[in-house]
C-alpha cells in the first residue's frame, strides 16, 4: 500500500537506535506511543520561545501561550467532530478524565441503591473510580460480560439497565484483548433506555476515526501520551448538557469567577473543569501529534496497522503451543499470547534480551486474566511505524524462546 515507512520511520528518533546491540524493536505501543521529531521540537521550540504561563497575563508571550493551548482545543474539537470547542476540557489523561466524571457525575446524579454498568475487560482506569463511587454512594456495579473470543456480550445489556442504571462505561478498543466494541450499537442500547455513555478512548483515539457526534456518546476519554504526543496531557469530551450539570471536580485558580473568602463562583465551560495551572505544552505536542497523524490520515494508519495484525496473527497461530488471549472479530493491533509452560516474564525477559520490546503481565486489567484463569499474558501492540520485517524478527525470538525451554 502507498504508505512511506521509512519516511515516517526517520520521523522517530527512538526507533533508530540499537538496543543490546541490536536494531530497536518497539511492540509496546499500548503502553505509550513512541514521539515524532515534530512533537519532540515543537515542545522545545515552545520553552525557547513561548513559555508563560496561560490565561493569566497580558504580556505578549502569556497571550501566546494562551492562544496556542486554546487552538488545540479547537483542534482536538475538529479531530473528534465534537459539536462546541467547550466542550473539549483538558485533563492528566484518561484515568483523570475518567476520575472526574465518576466523581462529578457522581456526586450530581448517583444515589444509594443506582447503578452503573461497566464492562468486564476494563481498563482498571476505567473500572476502579466506578467501583469508588459505588463505595462512596452505596451503589451496585454491574458487569457486561465477553465470551472467549474476547467479544462483549452485546446482547445481555438490555436486561443489564433498569431505571437505576445511571450510567454505563465502555471500553472502545479492549488494551489487554485488542477488540473493538461496537460502541455506537451500546450507546443506542443504553440511550433507548435513557442512560448516559462514557466511552474510554484510550486505545482508539490512534487506531480509529472517532467522531463523537456519530457514536453519539455523551462522554469520550483519551490519554496524549497514546496518539503520539507528551504525558500528562489528556482529554475528556462530554456534552455540553451534562458538563453544564454537573459539578466541578477540583477547586482553585483557572476556574473561578468571583472569589470571596466564603464562597466561589464557577468560570463557564470548559474553564470550570480545568482548575489548577494546565499543561498548557502539553496540550501543544497534542496539537502537533494530530496535524501529524492527519497528515498521514487515520484511515490510512488504521488501513496499514490491520495489515501488520493480520501478518502477525497468521505467522503466529502457525507457532505449536502458542495461545492468543482475544481472538473477537473486529481486533485493533494488539495481540496477547502466552506460551506453553513458559511464564510471560521469562519470556518477556528473553525477547527483550533480542532487543525487542513488549509488554508482559496484566496490563492494568486483572479480570481480563482472571477470566482467562491465567496471570498474565505477553502483549505485543503494533503503531504505523512498526514493519513486517520487524514482526518477522519478533517470530524469529518467538521460536528462540520455545527452543530454550524445550
Ligand atoms: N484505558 C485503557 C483502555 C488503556 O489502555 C489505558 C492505558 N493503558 C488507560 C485507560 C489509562 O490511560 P492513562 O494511564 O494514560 O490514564
Amino acid at each position: 500500500m502507498n504508505f512511506d515507512i521509512e519516511k515516517i520511520r526517520a520521523d522517530f528518533p527512538i526507533l533508530n537506535q540499537k538496543i543490546y546491540g541490536k536494531d530497536y524493536i518497539y511492540f509496546d505501543n499500548g503502553a505509550t506511543t513512541q514521539k515524532p521529531i515534530q512533537v519532540i521540537n515543537a515542545v522545545s521550540e515552545f520553552y525557547s520561545s513561548i513559555n508563560s504561563n496561560i490565561h493569566r497575563g497580558v504580556h505578549l508571550l502569556s497571550e501566546k501561550s494562551t492562544k496556542a493551548y486554546e487552538d488545540v482545543r479547537a483542534k482536538v474539537q475538529k479531530f473528534i467532530n465534537a459539536e462546541h470547542e467547550h466542550e473539549i476540557i483538558f485533563t492528566k489523561g484518561t484515568t483523570d478524565s475518567i476520575n472526574l466524571i465518576a466523581f462529578s457525575f457522581g456526586e450530581k446524579y448517583v444515589n444509594k441503591g443506582d447503578e452503573i454498568i461497566v464492562s468486564a475487560m476494563e481498563h482498571h482506569s476505567n473500572l476502579v473510580p466506578w467501583q469508588m463511587l459505588c463505595q462512596r454512594k452505596n451503589a451496585k456495579l454491574k458487569i457486561i460480560h465477553f465470551d472467549k473470543n474476547g467479544e462483549l456480550e452485546t446482547d445481555k445489556i438490555n436486561d443489564l439497565i433498569t431505571d437505576r442504571t445511571k450510567l454505563l462505561a465502555v471500553t472502545h478498543i479492549s488494551n489487554a484483548l485488542g477488540t473493538i466494541n461496537p460502541v455506537k450499537k451500546i450507546v443506542q442500547l443504553a440511550h433507548n433506555k435513557n442512560v448516559p455513555v462514557l466511552i474510554d478512548g484510550a486505545q482508539a483515539i490512534q487506531h480509529t476515526i472517532v467522531d463523537v457526534q456519530e457514536i453519539d456518546c455523551d462522554f469520550y476519554v483519551f490519554s496524549g501520551h497514546k496518539i503520539y504526543a507528551e504525558t500528562g496531557i489528556g482529554v475528556l469530551y462530554g456534552k455540553e448538557k451534562f458538563l453544564n450539570e454537573i459539578p466541578p471536580y477540583q477547586g482553585g485558580g483557572d476556574m473561578v469567577d468571583h472569589v470571596t473568602l466564603e464562597k466561589s463562583t464557577y468560570l463557564d465551560l470548559p474553564f470550570k473543569f480545568e482548575a489548577g495551572t494546565s499543561n498548557y505544552v502539553g496540550a501543544v505536542s497534542l496539537g502537533i501529534a494530530i496535524d501529524y497523524i492527519n497528515e498521514i490520515g487515520l484511515n490510512k494508519i488504521a488501513e496499514y496497522e490491520t495489515e501488520l495484525l493480520n501478518y502477525a496473527t497468521q505467522k503466529m497461530q502457525a507457532i505449536e503451543g502458542l495461545t492468543i488471549f482475544g481472538n473477537a472479530k473486529n481486533k485493533a493491533s494488539v495481540i496477547s499470547f502466552l506460551l506453553k509452560n513458559i511464564h510471560h516474564y521469562d519470556a518477556g525477559m528473553i525477547i527483550d534480551k533480542m532487543g525487542i520490546a513488549v509488554r508482559t503481565g496484566s496490563h492494568c486489567a486483572q479480570p481480563v486474566m482472571t477470566y482467562f484463569d491465567i496471570t498474565g499474558t505477553i502483549r505485543a501492540s503494533f503503531a504505523f511505524y512498526n514493519t513486517k520485517e520487524e514482526i518477522d524478527r519478533f517470530i524469529e525470538a518467538i521460536l528462540k524462546v520455545k527452543q530454550m525451554f524445550d
